[in-house]
């Protein structure tokens, strides 16, 4: 396999993107929907592009983390779809809120001043902090936040509230009790403002929707619509595959003789004569740094092993057992290549991260290509 018009790129398949989004609305209980979590230009899927297959699907709700994600998002569905912003808006920004239907997190008392003195009714959702400490109304006490929303019934749209929960991917005893207390603390506060029939109250993520108590309306699904796992040990059901791929290709091929080394650093030193691919893809692109001498790449369906500091811009790897490798040969960074895998959760493995952070990284020199089919 050879290219000759690409240097790095990822391929999306919003076919699989749409595979596992319908898998998990299969799993709802009557009267649940899915809010899909398209955050961060989708974690580097492509927002609009995922926005609109999910639409396609029948998707109406989406929740994003900021106000430019929200009006990108706004573009591509339906005026009455719901878009939630999770995270802050700052003031200047509050009246595109209302002319473009979006629904504000209320992340504080003091927000909430000062998004019902905008005058508009804007429409917003109670951020309840059940044990996260990060946004929200304390929900160790109940009382206050019940007298928090009730204050802003008539100053704002509230459609909701909802918790975030901080170990719901982990089986440890310790950290189950801990994500059902968090559920506990949020049905205690929902409880007291039962009367005011807020339309939804929500506490799952990915993890929360698989592996708990399915409690509430709505199930923010991010991660594994991706196809990824919440957490390296996390099994995900079957069925479920990964969108993304990342391909790059060989920009030369070189021997080099025992002793010599590659790289910044000199860090790798050969300990036997070898081949040497370039690839020209490296951190500027979003190939996380501590790959070096530590990660692989795919070539003709074999693994090549890092050799060397991955650079700005390019990297090295060891093709010494792999036959015949040529310039513009293909380079799987993340997928599949004959019999060989490597997702963006194994690369995160090995690079001492999150399958999140790395597809979240992928910078945006990088091509993005959309493959419609599954
Ligand atoms: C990002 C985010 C989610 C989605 O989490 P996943 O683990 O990707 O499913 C849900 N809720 C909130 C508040 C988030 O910030």
């Amino acid at each position: 396999m050879s290219d000759t018009k690409r240097r790095c790129w990822v391929e999306i398949n919003l076919g699989i993107i749409k595979e596992n989004y319908n898998f998990f609305c299969g799993l709802l209980k009557p009267g649940q929907h899915i809010m899909a979590v398209v955050k961060a230009d989708a974690y580097g899927h492509g927002d609009k592009e995922t926005a609109k297959a999910l639409s396609e699907c029948g998707c109406g709700h989406f929740a994003v983390s900021n106000i430019q994600e929200a009006l990108n998002i706004r573009q591509m569905v339906d005026y009455d779809a719901e878009i939630l912003i999770l995270g802050y808006t700052p003031p200047d920004f509050f009246n595109d809120l209302y002319k473009h239907n979006i629904t504000q997190t209320i992340l504080s008392e003091e927000y909430a001043g000062l998004l019902a003195a905008n005058g508009k009714r804007i429409k917003c959702q109670f951020a309840i902090d059940s044990g996260m400490n990060r946004i929200g109304l304390d929900a160790d006490f109940p009382e206050k936040c019940e007298g928090i929303i009730r204050r802003y019934m008539d100053k704002l749209d509230i459609t909701g509230m909802f918790t975030h929960l901080c170990v719901a991917d982990s089986f440890k005893e310790e950290d189950k009790v801990f994500t059902e207390n968090q559920i506990k603390k949020l049905k205690a506060v929902s409880s007291l403002v039962k009367d005011l029939n807020l339309k939804e109250i929500h506490c799952l993520n990915t993890a929360g929707g698989l592996w708990h108590d399915v409690y509430g309306s709505t199930i923010r699904l991010g991660i594994a619509m991706y196809g990824l796992k919440p957490d390296y040990s996390n099994v995900l059901p079957n069925g479920i595959r990964p969108a993304l791929s990342w391909k790059s290709v060989v920009s030369m091929v070189k021997r080099i003789s025992r002793g010599e080394t590659i790289g910044y650093g000199r860090t790798f030193r050969a300990q036997h004569d070898m081949v040497i691919a370039t690839i020209p893809t490296g951190y500027a692109d979003g190939y996380d740094r501590s790959l070096s001498n530590n990660g692989f790449v795919l070539i003709k369906g074999h693994k090549a092993p890092i050799t060397g500091r991955v650079c700005m811009d390019q990297l090295m790897a060891d093709v010494t057992s792999i036959p015949d490798v040529r310039m513009g040969d293909i380079v799987t960074l993340i997928g599949t290549d004959g019999n060989e895998t490597i997702s963006a959760d194994d690369m995160a493995h090995i690079a001492g991260t999150i399958g999140y952070e790395i597809v979240c990284s992928i910078s945006k020199r990088v091509e993005r290509e959309f493959i419609i089919g599954a």
